[in-house]
C-alpha cells in the first residue's frame, strides 16, 4: 500500500470538503512540518474515515502553518482517506486503521511500521490521535501509561480520562512505547465543541516546552479504567423504549455516560428466562450477576457502576457492545 510524503500542509486542504480528502491527499500520507522546536508533535488523523474532527483540525492547521513554520515540528498520519471519501468509519474488507500497529502480515501493516519508526526516528515531543464516537459522549482522552507526561496531555484535554491497555493494537499505545501519547474522543463528528476543544490542545502542546514530570491534581484528572462490556444476547430483539421486543433498554441511559448510576438503578425490562443483557470482562469471562439483578421483568444495578460510549445506534451494539463499565482508578502520587 502506498505512503505518501510531504513536507508542507498544503492550503488547498481549505477548499474541500471532508468526502473530499482524496482531491489533496489521494493515499494515506505522512505530512513533516520543520518548526522551531525539533522534536515533532506526532497527530494521528482520519483513522476512521467518517469521524470528521481530526480533518477540521487538519484544515486548522494549514490556515495557520500552509506558509508559517509552527513553533513544534509536526508529523501529521493521515489515514484512512478511502473511507473519508465515503464517509464511513472503514470500507468492507478493509482493516481497521486504529488495530494496525502492533505488526502483522500485509501492506497496511507494513505502512503502519513504516510510520511507526519514522516518528520513532524523529524523537516525538508528544503524540496525538483524534477521533469521534457515536453516543452523547463527554470528551475525554484515552492514555495507556501511567507516567505523568501522558496524565497531563490527557488533562489538557479533558478531566476525564480512560486508562487501558487492551486492545494492544491501537495507535497511541503503540506510540506509548517511545513518548507520551493520548487519543482523544471528541463527541460526535457534528459536534463543534470537539472541534475546539481538539485545535485548543493541539495548538497547547504546539507552544509548550516540556511536559510536566509530576502528576496531575486528581481534581485536573479524573481516570477510569474499564471493567466490562455491556452486551446484548446474539438472537434477542431490543430497543429502547418498549417496543414489544426481547429487552427494553430505558431510554434514559444514553444521557448517563461517565455518570456513576447508583444500585437499583433501572436498565431495562425483558420476560425472557435469562436476561439479553450481559456483562463481560476483557477475557470473555461472564460477570453479569456482579453487575445486574432481575426483578420480576426489571433488569437493575447491583452495585455502583459508571457506563461510558454508550451509543443509541442499534446496529452497533448489535455489531459491537451497548457501552462499557468502568470504575474510577487511584492513579500514584509518583511513577519512577
Ligand atoms: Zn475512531
Amino acid at each position: 500500500m502506498r505512503l505518501d510524503r510531504l513536507n508542507h500542509l498544503p492550503a488547498q486542504l481549505l477548499d474541500i470538503a471532508p468526502r473530499e480528502i482524496r482531491r489533496v491527499f489521494p493515499h494515506p500520507t505522512l505530512i513533516t512540518v520543520e518548526g522551531r522546536h525539533r522534536e515533532p508533535l506526532f497527530l494521528a488523523t482520519v483513522l476512521h474515515g467518517n469521524e470528521t474532527t481530526s480533518f477540521y483540525v487538519l484544515q486548522d492547521l494549514a490556515r495557520r502553518y500552509a506558509h508559517t513554520p509552527p513553533p513544534r515540528s509536526l508529523m501529521i498520519f493521515v489515514g484512512n482517506v478511502d473511507a473519508a471519501e465515503a464517509g464511513v468509519r472503514r470500507l468492507p474488507g478493509q482493516h481497521d486503521f486504529n488495530r494496525i500497529w502492533a505488526g502483522g502480515d500485509g501492506p497496511l501493516f507494513e505502512l503502519a511500521q513504516t510510520v511507526l519508526q519514522t516518528a520513532r526516528d524523529a524523537r516525538p515531543f508528544a503524540s496525538i490521535d483524534i477521533h469521534n464516537n457515536t453516543g452523547t459522549n463527554p470528551h475525554y482522552g484515552c492514555v495507556n501509561s501511567m507516567r505523568p507526561a501522558a496524565l497531563h496531555l490527557a488533562a489538557l484535554f479533558s478531566r476525564i480520562g480512560v486508562y487501558y491497555r487492551n486492545p494492544l493494537t491501537t495507535q497511541s499505545l503503540a506510540f506509548t512505547a517511545f513518548c507520551p501519547a493520548v487519543t482523544i474522543e471528541c463527541g460526535r463528528p457534528d459536534d463543534a465543541a470537539g472541534v475546539t476543544q481538539a485545535i485548543n490542545l493541539v495548538d497547547a502542546v504546539l507552544h509548550m516546552d516540556h511536559l510536566p514530570e509530576r502528576m496531575p491534581a486528581p481534581s485536573d484528572l479524573t481516570l477510569y479504567e474499564t471493567v466490562g462490556r455491556v452486551v446484548v444476547d446474539e438472537g434477542r430483539s431490543f430497543s429502547f423504549g418498549d417496543n414489544g421486543t426481547d429487552l427494553a433498554l430505558s431510554t434514559e441511559l444514553g444521557r448517563m455516560n461517565f455518570s456513576e448510576m447508583p444500585a437499583g438503578a433501572i436498565w431495562g425490562h425483558s420476560l425472557c428466562s435469562r436476561s439479553p443483557l450481559r456483562v463481560y470482562d476483557e477475557n470473555d469471562v461472564d460477570l453479569t450477576d456482579q453487575f445486574f439483578s432481575r426483578h420480576d421483568a426489571t433488569i437493575q444495578l447491583t452495585r455502583a457502576a459508571t457506563p461510558a460510549m454508550i451509543t443509541p445506534d442499534l446496529e452497533v451494539i448489535r455489531q459491537d457492545c451497548l457501552c462499557y463499565l468502568m470504575q474510577p482508578l487511584p492513579y500514584p502520587e509518583i511513577v519512577q
